[in-house]
């Protein structure tokens, strides 16, 4: 079975400047190859506030951090079909835009290293767009359009989580579908984070996807979450018309809590089985584990 989880802040873990030393990684070689499947695992170059100011950036840092994975054996993958069973199949993405400086030629240099994924920006505003955290209003930017118009023709995917909604809906404007890497749904949580019921809707109908979120905080407004609630987003989406446009969007080594039987990378299959359980069918259970993001990917 082919596995996808479309973002991961492992990358940032790596170069974090306090981050202690000795703990260990949700996101390791070991656990991804562990279990039976092709696993794929999408790492994101996290752009913290000024992090482009930094002297080496911090994009700089991730992309040297990345470049380690590859020595140790971790293998770079720039299409889901290039993933081979047992290796820790990796897709370079990015959070935080503003690591392409405003320049399509850093679209394109990001674009020839491998990147396939961008979310235009974190939780600051960075001239391109306005975060979720910030306001509702305020759509993509000029400079912003100039920046998606590139990534869609180096058919990177233009991800909208931490987005805003004004910007969300500017992107559904019939080009290339957006994704959201790592979200879940406002109906079931309430955190501006996560996405609406029309939000979801128009996604799916315009051909886009969501990885779910494992982040408790995201699933449930008590913080507390286990792998049945991760399920009752998927289950949610699936009734809005996600059957063929929802997977997994981990958000590991970027949480600090996680849902229980998901502390880390080793623990996805638990997921796997809990959809089994739950009474979706094994083409249904194919299609959220991987399919649905590799069509995704092959769509854009
Ligand atoms: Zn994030």
């Amino acid at each position: 079975m082919l596995i996808c989880d479309t973002h991961a802040d492992t990358l940032w873990n790596m170069v974090c400047p306090d981050r202690p030393a000795d703990l260990p990684c949700d996101v390791t070689r070991e656990f991804l190859t562990a279990c039976d499947g092709v696993r794929v695992q999408a790492l994101a170059m996290y752009i913290p506030p000024r992090g482009m100011e930094a002297s080496p950036t911090f994009a700089e840092r991730e992309l040297a951090a990345f470049e380690q994975l590859k020595r140790e054996g971790w293998h770079q993958i720039t299409e889901i079909s290039q993933a081979v069973r047992g290796e820790a199949n990796v897709m370079l993405t990015i959070e935080g835009c503003e690591a392409f400086k405003g320049s399509t030629d850093e679209v394109d240099r990001m674009a020839d290293l491998g990147v396939r994924m961008g979310a235009l920006t974190w939780n600051t505003p960075n001239g391109l767009c306005t975060p979720a955290c910030e306001s509702k209003e305020g759509g993509i930017t000029p400079l912003g359009w100039t920046i998606v118009r590139r990534m869609r023709e180096r058919r990177m995917a233009v991800d909208v989580s931490h987005l805003n909604e004004a910007g969300f809906y500017d992107l559904l404007d019939g080009g290339a579908p957006p994704m959201a890497s790592h979200s879940c749904v406002r109906s079931l949580c309430d955190h501006f984070r996560n996405l609406t019921d029309d939000q979801l809707k128009q996604l799916f109908r315009a051909g886009g996807f969501v990885g779910v979120n494992f982040c408790p905080s995201f699933l449930s407004e008590d913080g507390k979450a286990d792998v049945d609630r991760v399920i009752d987003h998927m289950a949610y989406m699936c009734d809005l018309g996600g059957e063929n446009h929802i997977g997994f969007g981990s958000d590991f080594d970027g949480i600090e809590d996680w849902p229980v039987g998901l502390r880390n990378a080793s623990e996805v299959p638990n997921l796997i089985e809990g959809l089994r359980r739950r009474g979706f069918g094994d083409a249904l259970v194919e299609k959220i584990a991987g399919l649905n993001f590799k069509a995704y990917m092959e769509r854009i």
